[in-house]
């Protein structure tokens, strides 16, 4: 859990020293997902009283934080949007995204902006227009099999479907990067043949410019999920790869 609206810099081990932006209550989470493996905790924890911040406010306090940074000299490779919950949620998140932008300009020119996004707005033109605007835009698809998606990522929206999202990621195209949590549980598996060639397919539609694997680091709320080692991960990220051109990162 996020006890600050922004935080860090943190040591990313994919996106190097990063900023973050929690665009989420700051004493609860508010997610469109409730995924098994959610470092925020379960969504059953409630929204709790803080509310999401305002856009003024959050432009306030990174203005704040940057120039602070800039003025130590400190370094800076990236300005992440996560936290508890999914940041495409905000109904400010554009304004937002532009505040954010403006400020990257003025106090860390070289900093990318990265946001680390669920992929359930992807049916809002304003959401996807303020996605393409940022230099890293990190979509997730743990899996392209919908029973899965619903045991793994439990979508609070009963209308979403694997199908649906995977087309809007295919309209969104090679300006995303795709990321998928790979790991085991009770009743979850995404390392089986079946998983694995339905995602190389999905993927292929989609076409990134770069699919991120990863797997859990930390403890996880259902406490059945297990980590996948390096070598399942580089083995899969390798087939990938062959399969469809697309480069692979594994963490
Ligand atoms: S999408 Fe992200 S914030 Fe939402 S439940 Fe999943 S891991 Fe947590």
């Amino acid at each position: 859990m996020f006890t600050e609206t922004i935080f860090g810099p943190i040591h990313s081990r994919r996106l190097g020293t990063s900023l973050g932006v929690n665009l989420s209550p700051t004493d609860g989470k508010v997610c469109s997902f409730d995924c098994l493996y959610c470092e925020a905790g379960f969504n059953a924890q409630g929204a709790g009283t803080s509310g999401l911040p305002a856009a003024s406010r959050v432009a306030e306090l990174l203005e704040n934080r940057l120039s602070a940074m800039a003025a130590a000299g400190e370094r800076l490779d990236v300005i992440t949007f996560s936290g508890n919950g999914e940041p495409t949620v905000h109904p400010d998140f554009p304004e937002i995204i532009g505040d954010t932008l403006r400020l990257r300009d003025k106090y860390f020119p070289d900093v990318k902006v990265s946001v680390l996004t669920n992929s359930t707005m992807l049916g809002s033109p304003r959401v996807v227009e303020a996605l393409r605007r940022v230099d890293n835009c990190i979509l997730k698809l743990d899996s392209a099999i919908d029973s899965s998606i619903r045991k793994l990522d439990r979508p609070v929206n009963p209308a979403f479907t694997a199908e649906k999202v995977i087309g809007q990621l295919a309209d969104f195209g090679p300006q995303g990067i795709i990321q998928t949590m790979i790991c085991r549980g009770d009743g979850f598996d995404n390392t089986t043949e079946a998983e694995v060639n339905a995602l190389i397919e999905a993927y292929r539609r989609i076409a990134p410019r770069l699919i991120m694997l990863y797997s859990i680091d930390r403890p996880t709320p259902d406490t059945s999920l297990r980590r996948v080692d390096a070598e399942t991960l580089r083995s899969i990220a390798d087939r990938i790869t062959a399969a469809t051109g697309i480069p692979v990162q594994t963490a």
